[in-house]
């Protein structure tokens, strides 16, 4: 085998800093800082200050604060070393190009570190997963969600299935190979009950409405409304900012516009859409397209009346009327509106000014609250990802085969339930992990 690449990157954020952290990891990182600094390695994880200067030219790059972690216990696994160094633009590409120079050292590529933190057993991919989303992390929720999935929440759970799904191959196996006489007396029929039972509490995790996916991307709020109701203004106004465009000119917003809005604690998208009206503009026809096409998804679906026109509602709107929708009358300045009117009585209905403010707190109330109810108070650590949604719904799907086909075959039983211990294998990578490792790490950055 030949010795890996050494790498290193950028582990600070970007941009001029005080300090900035250079990680390198691998054979070479112990040797890449005695090369570049003349003095004795540092104790293991203790920081230590050493002039850094040029291998050939002794040149002083930076005095850096250095740490060492030898292997295997570091965040990697293998040998690495921390260059704290001050964070300005020519001092960082004075180290980098020292360390390019040096052999077997190079850049590292996007989320290689974690990488070999799963290749050396550091993480497995739900908390490599989990470490990404605490980088990412925007509100406490998703803070939290990350950090438990980072700790191995989902490792623990999956893990466990795993393992009794691979006992009862084990013993499905073993009914193939001997005989009855040479098995404990209901050794076969133990089997079903055991799949039955982890069948079930698949299905229930996965029955979880999305909650944990929701609070990892946000929850959905679109607001629908025909031309010129006020959809961009009331964007603007529960954003409290200038995102959309607002323009008294019908069909501006001829795309989907979405802002990130912390509710609670919890990560929300508000996306505002173009007008829903017959239209014979063809750009206008898309935007409604795409406008019904991300109501569909929505968790939360907003309709915007004007108060000139209440209580009547435009037929594109009452059309989109379900039981997620709110009803909100926008320009309550313009015209006193009375709510029980309503045609829609069984919407929650609010009169709003996006123009004065009047009745946006109230909205935005009844939204934070909506938005806990419904992600909130979280017993069990949740689904966060469709890719886990996926694996889980085939293991569901192999095991369903056994149970409710009738083949009484241990050779397909064994086949089945091989498939459903390798669909969940594959989400936290204990097997055939090769072409989903491309996929978890591709989103990670560089230096992660
Ligand atoms: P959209 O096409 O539904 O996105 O509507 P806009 O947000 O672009 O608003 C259309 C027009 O209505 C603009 O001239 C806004 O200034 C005006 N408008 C929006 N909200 C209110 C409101 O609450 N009161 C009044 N008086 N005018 C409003």
């Amino acid at each position: 085998m030949t010795e890996r690449d050494t790498i290193f990157a950028l582990a600070s954020g970007k941009g001029r800093s005080g300090v900035a952290v250079i990680r390198i990891s691998g054979p070479a990182a112990g040797d890449a800082l005695r090369r570049l600094s003349a003095e004795e390695l540092p104790q293991p994880r203790q920081a230590k200050l050493c002039a850094l200067s040029k291998p050939d030219s002794g040149e002083l790059l930076d005095r850096a604060i250095v740490l060492w972690f030898p292997g295997p216990a570091s965040f990697t696994g293998e040998d690495v070393v921390e260059l704290h160094a001050h964070g300005g633009h020519a001092v960082l590409s004075g180290l980098y190009d020292a360390l390019e120079a040096l052999p077997g050292v190079r850049p590292a590529e996007a989320g290689e570190f974690s990488r070999r933190a799963f290749e050396n057993g550091k993480l497995d991919l739900t908390m490599a997963e989990g470490l990404n989303d605490l980088i990412w992390a925007e509100t406490d929720a998703q803070k939290q969600l990350a950090q438990r999935q980072l700790e191995g929440a989902l490792s623990e759970k999956y893990g466990d299935w795993r393992g009794r799904l691979l006992k009862l191959l084990a013993h499905a196996e073993a009914a193939i190979e001997f005989s009855d006489e040479d098995l404990p007396e209901g050794f076969e029929q133990a089997i079903l009950p055991g799949l039955g039972a982890l069948r079930e509490e698949i299905g229930a995790h996965l029955e979880d409405r999305h909650i944990g996916e929701r609070i990892r991307s946000g929850f959905r709020i679109v607001i629908l409304g025909v031309p010129n109701v006020g959809k961009s203004s009331l964007l603007n106004a529960l954003a409290k900012e200038e995102a959309a465009i607002v323009s008294a000119e019908a069909g501006t917003t001829r795309d989907v516009i979405e802002l990130r809005i912390d509710l609670g604690g919890f990560s929300a998208s508000l996306a505002d859409t173009a007008g829903l009206r017959e239209s014979e503009n063809l750009i206008e026809q898309e935007g409604a397209r795409r406008a019904r096409d991300r109501a569909r998804k929505a968790d939360l679906k907003l309709l915007l009346v004007e108060a000139q026109s209440w209580p009547r509602i435009p037929d594109d709107i009452g059309a989109e009327a379900d039981a997620n929708s709110w009803l909100v009358v926008n320009k309550c300045d313009l015209e006193e509106v009375d709510p029980n009117e309503s045609p829609l009585g069984e919407l929650r209905t609010f009169c709003v000014s996006a123009k004065t403010g009047e009745g946006l707190h109230e909205l935005l109330a009844a939204l934070e609250v909506e938005v806990v109810d419904r992600l909130g108070g979280l017993e069990h650590m949740p689904l966060t990802r469709l890719r886990h949604r996926r694996a889980l719904e085939e293991t569901t799907k192999a095991l369903g085969r056994v149970l409710e086909a009738d083949h009484g075959d241990p050779a397909l039983t064994a086949e089945d339930i091989r498939l459903a211990t390798r669909a969940l294998g594959r989400i936290t990578g204990r097997v055939d992990v090769e072409e989903v490792l491309n996929v978890v790490f591709a989103d990670f950055c560089i230096g992660k």
